[in-house]
């Protein structure tokens, strides 16, 4: 089969200079701001209020407003007596195709309630954000409608959420042992321990 040979083009003096196209994009850019001022100059006097102009947001103090059906960082949804909804069905585990989760089962004394979670870890830094975990739970018992974002971490290990993070999103990292408010036998890292909380403290759901 012949070999076609494609020689390429020489770029001419004016092209070299990369002049037309760093004007161009001052063009750009110039219409935009000049747009964008009169419009809000407009607004402010309540004239052309149909037309939108852009908006710059002071992220992270001004944070933007987050879709309804935006995927956050996760959680573990609980019933009335503070225990997980979680009955350990591993589907969860099963379905996640970054294989980011890591659930260990324990028995629940309830007879009604098969399993509940002991460990739950979620890696964030592995997670793709698919949203499969929560499609695919049973029980409801695990959503990304924190509307957190800001999940950067110093560490690989501080991407990782235990139990406590996901039943209670308002806590953050660095979580000591006072941070600990399970009542339920749970493997608590915070606190080091294998085994921490028990079944009496925590009221069975009726
Ligand atoms: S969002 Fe997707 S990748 Fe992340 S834990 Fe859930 S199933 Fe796994
Ligand atoms: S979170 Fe839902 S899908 Fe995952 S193990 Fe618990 S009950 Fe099953």
């Amino acid at each position: 089969m012949p070999i076609k040979v494609v020689r390429r083009r020489e770029l001419t003096i004016w092209e070299k200079l990369y002049l037309p196209q760093i004007l161009g994009g001052l063009k750009i850019t110039t219409v935009h701001f000049l747009r964008n001022l009169s419009l809000h100059a407009a607004h402010s006097l309540g004239l052309l209020k149909h037309l939108s102009a852009a908006v710059t947001f002071q992220y992270p103090e001004q944070p933007r407003p987050l879709a309804v059906r935006f995927r956050g960082r996760h959680r573990l949804t609980v019933r009335d007596d503070g225990t997980p909804r979680c009955v350990g069905c591993m589907l969860c585990e099963t379905v996640c195709p970054a294989k980011c989760i890591t659930i260990i089962a324990g028995e629940h004394p309830d007879p009604n309630v098969e399993k509940y979670p002991i460990r739950f870890d979620i890696d964030l830094g592995v997670c793709v954000y698919c949203g499969y975990c929560v499609e695919v739970c049973p029980e409801d018992a695990i959503r990304m409608d924190t509307g957190i974002l800001d999940v950067a971490a110093f560490s690989r290990d501080q991407m990782k959420l235990d139990i406590h993070e996901l039943m209670d999103p308002a806590l953050r990292k660095p979580i000591g042992p006072a941070d600990c408010h399970l009542t339920f036998p749970h493997e608590c890292r915070p606190s080091g321990e294998q085994l921490k909380g028990d079944w009496i403290r925590a009221p069975l759901t009726p």
